[in-house]
């Protein structure tokens, strides 16, 4: 095991220790998440006071995810609604307005944070895949320390040094993921996806991404965008692109096979963790664990 992650566990067990005395018979925060990212995030945070519902496991893909019957009674059965926001769940923004507006505590955190920090993809929108970058992710974990705070506020101290013990965390995964990267020969540093999730990984450990689909994966790529790619792909003689567990492989494997018809064998590099996290109970179930076998899988098929 790397030595960053003996420290993740360690750190792993010092957060599982700071959890507070039981106190007789209050009840727990009952709270409902989205993507599996923000649930593994606000479990972490909210330690044994927190009950959490994450609509959206394995596989899923929240920009064409639509609420079922099941997950509007666990939305109202909730004491405080935690989602991403800037668009990420597309076809739930419209529900989640209409519950803030009823008085319903409802928070986008994403939405919670410094524009200046996001990348901004048209006048009004910004990329909402913030948690592919673990400082602004860190920023995240404060917002919803703030928020489970504002919701329970005997427990503000619980909840700001969990997130202060994350953060750590994640400054630990920012140095590791910085080493890694580093392997990859800089003419290499080239990340092509099905969709643009990693907009933010690009940014802040210098590889130039490019995404199928654009950030939204309800735009379809046409037959002119994949034969463009597969140019550029043979062009460059790019070793490797990558498909996404929560997006359907089939358009990178038309890249690939154009790629081949032009004369450049490009590999599939494996899938990627994009919008959301592996099996619960597995490792890459977690956040930590995702983003370790992202950058595995990305230095591998690269370098
Ligand atoms: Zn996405």
């Amino acid at each position: 095991m790397p030595r960053v992650a003996h420290a993740l566990v360690a750190l792993s067990l010092l957060l599982a220790g700071c959890a507070p005395p039981a106190k007789d018979a209050e009840r727990p925060l009952r709270i409902t998440t989205t993507v599996s990212m923000l649930t593994d995030l606000v479990r972490t945070i909210g330690g044994e006071r927190v009950i959490v519902h994450g609509l959206m496991g394995a596989g899923v893909d929240p920009h064409l995810y639509k609420p079922t019957i099941g997950d509007v009674a666990k939305l109202d059965d909730a004491d405080l609604i935690l989602y991403i926001g800037l668009h990420l769940e597309g076809r739930m923004a419209e529900l989640f307005h209409k519950m803030a507006r009823a008085g319903r505590p409802v928070i986008g955190v994403a939405e919670a944070l410094n524009p200046e920090r996001l990348i901004r993809t048209s006048e009004q929108s910004y990329d909402p895949h913030v948690w592919f970058d673990p400082l602004l992710w860190g920023e995240v974990a404060s917002a919803v320390a703030d928020a489970l705070s504002a919701a329970d506020p005997e427990r503000r101290a619980f909840y700001q040094r969990n997130a202060a013990i994350y953060q750590a965390q994640l400054g630990a995964l920012d140095a590791y993921i910085r080493a890694r990267i580093a392997e990859i020969p800089v003419e290499r540093r080239v990340l092509i996806t099905a969709h643009d999730a990693f907009g933010y990984f690009g940014a802040r450990y210098g590889l130039e991404v490019i995404g199928l689909q654009g950030i939204n994966t309800a735009t379809e790529a046409g037959a002119r965008d994949v034969q463009a790619l597969a140019e550029l792909i043979a062009r460059r003689q790019i070793r490797s692109i990558f498909v996404e567990t929560s997006v359907s492989p089939n358009t990178i494997r038309a890249v690939q096979a154009a790629a081949q018809a032009r004369g450049w064998p490009v590999a599939i590099g494996g899938a990627l963790f994009s919008d959301a996290l592996g099996d619960e109970g597995s490792p890459e179930g977690t956040y930590f664990g995702m983003m370790q076998h992202n950058v595995e899988t990305i230095v591998e098929g690269l370098k």
